[in-house]
């Protein structure tokens, strides 16, 4: 039986060791914080990372802190004019047989986090190094603690210690947007008689999504303005709430009342890499942010990290003590969907941020005959099974 260390606890290292428990194999987690925890308010959770994590047997506790959203809308900026609308639940369970769901993120970690036993999952290792010894991969970590494994998995996120060794340590760009994060208690906007769905806003330099968590209890938003640079000094990470406003002046009414109500409002700034042409080097490989971080505007980055996982497991399922070669099977399968997924997140930024004019109207002509949202038309993507050990359609 494979012994395998996932640096990590994240989203994708979390749901990766789930899934490589359930095919049989030893599995430990070592992350630096000394708890786990996770940054920001609320997550989208696609129906294809869903079936996934339904197939990990997490769906009875989704479902007790989750959110089935019954649609997506899309609406302009000033007018709150209808751009586009689709249903999601229960289509998505209808169309691929598991919902959309909207999370907390904390509720999400705890939710994957209790499939595994407690003592697997080491707090307070933060990776040092690591180096492949032929037969199996030792790592160390700052507390002096050593392992000796046979397959090491970074999911260490976008500033990940295992890709800087394997590949080089670059530094991420600054993509250009910051996003205001916040929660609202729905007792507070209770009069905006807000429909049980998702609702995302486009503007010129601007977008603001917002969507319900904690069982409905919790708004969530994030609203994205562009910025030229990022300094972190000049910011702080808590922004006041007198700072989103300012970000969506002009914005409609719905929009700042949300805004205005938030109880917490974060900065986050956002950071980019390229694709990396290659994720694992002998027994070491990568997953989630660590090796294909995204713009978050196809709510796909924890979608596909969870995916990863699935095929990771299935690959070294199938591969017996060839790990070299299942590891290079994983990467050759997962490459071509996430760089997909990357380019379209990319080009979202473009597409939702145009200033006003000719463009922006031929774009809203094309959403309202044709729309991009609706499941029925994301088969390539919802539909995918990562376990299938086949090329993705898209
Ligand atoms: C504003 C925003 C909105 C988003 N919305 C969505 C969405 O709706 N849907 C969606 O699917 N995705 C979304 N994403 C993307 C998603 O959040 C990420 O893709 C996902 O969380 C990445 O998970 P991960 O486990 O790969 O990495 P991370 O969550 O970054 O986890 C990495 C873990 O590794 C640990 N670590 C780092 N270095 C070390 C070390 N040396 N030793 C030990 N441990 C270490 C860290 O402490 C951390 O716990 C969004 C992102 C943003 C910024």
């Amino acid at each position: 039986m494979l012994r395998i260390g996932i640096i990590g606890a994240g989203i994708g290292g979390l749901s990766a060791a789930l899934a490589l428990r359930q095919a049989g194999f030893e599995v430990d987690v070592y992350e630096q914080a000394p708890e786990l925890t996770e940054v920001g308010g609320g997550i989208n959770m696609a129906p294809n990372a869903v079936r996934v994590l339904h197939r990990l047997g997490l769906g009875p506790a989704l479902d007790r802190v989750g959110v089935r959203p019954r649609e997506t809308h899309q609406r302009r900026w000033q007018d709150g004019r209808t751009l586009q609308r689709a249903p999601l639940n229960p289509l998505c369970e209808q169309l691929y047989g598991a919902p959309h769901m909207t999370i907390h993120r904390r509720d999400l970690v705890a939710v994957i986090a209790s499939g595994l036993a407690s003592e697997r999952v080491h707090l307070g290792h933060r990776l040092a190094g690591f180096a492949d010894r032929g037969d199996t991969v030792e790592a160390w970590f700052d507390n002096g603690a050593r392992i000796s494994v046979d397959v090491l998995v970074g999911a260490d996120g976008i500033h990940s210690t295992v890709r800087a060794r394997l590949f080089g340590d670059e530094a991420p760009a600054f993509a250009g947007c910051v996003a205001y994060r916040g929660l609202v208690p729905v007792e507070r906007i209770a009069d905006l008689g807000l429909d049980h769905g998702n609702q995302s806003w486009v503007g010129p330099g601007a977008h603001l999504v917002h969507y319900f968590v904690s069982r409905g209890g919790l708004l969530n938003f994030v609203g994205w303005t562009e910025h030229d640079t990022w300094n972190r000094e000049d910011w702080t990470d808590r922004a006041t709430i007198d700072r989103a406003l300012a970000a969506f002046a002009g914005w409609h009414e719905q929009v700042r009342r949300i805004v205005a109500a938030a109880e917490t409002c974060f900065i986050w700034a956002l950071f980019d890499r390229d694709p990396l042409p290659r994720w694992s080097a002998g027994r070491t490989t990568l997953l989630g942010d660590a090796c294909h971080p995204m713009y978050p505007f196809m709510g796909q980055g924890a979608a596909q990290a969870i995916e990863d996982g699935a095929t990771l497991a299935a690959c070294l399922a199938a591969g017996g003590s060839a790990v070299a070669a299942s590891l290079q099977r994983y990467e050759r399968l997962r490459i071509p969907r996430v760089s997909t997924l990357q380019a379209i997140s990319r080009a979202n930024k473009q597409r939702f941020h145009m200033p006003d004019g000719p463009a922006q109207q031929a774009r809203d002509a094309e959403w309202s005959r044709a729309g991009d949202r609706a499941p029925d038309t994301l088969r390539w993507l919802y539909g995918h099974d990562p376990a299938a050990l086949e090329p993705s359609p898209g």
